[in-house]
């Protein structure tokens, strides 16, 4: 079972460093490396749950917050790939 108050905290910790700009100061690559960085953390060690941390910031950071992979290709945070619309055959 996933730890939901600590994905939701993350969330909300993730929404002041948005707010202060704190990413906006590091590359999309940085930014990225960083955030998956701590979704490492948070859901590998912790068992949160990366689309809560991420829910409303995937856009931002530009990662699917299913597979963690890096594209700007997203809706509503998934990659084409796990939106399940395969390849573009
Ligand atoms: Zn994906």
């Amino acid at each position: 079972m996933s730890d939901h108050s600590g994905s939701r905290m993350l969330n909300s910790i993730l929404g002041l460093f948005y707010r202060e700009k704190l990413f906006d100061n590091l590359e999309l690559e940085k930014r990225q490396k960083l955030i998956k960085e701590v979704l490492q953390i948070a859901c590998w060690r912790h068992d949160c749950n990366s689309g809560e941390i991420l829910d409303g910031y995937t856009d931002y950071f530009e990662i699917c917050y299913s597979c963690l992979s890096s594209t700007p290709d997203l809706q509503e945070g998934l990659c084409q790939k796990c939106r399940g619309e395969g390849s573009s055959e």
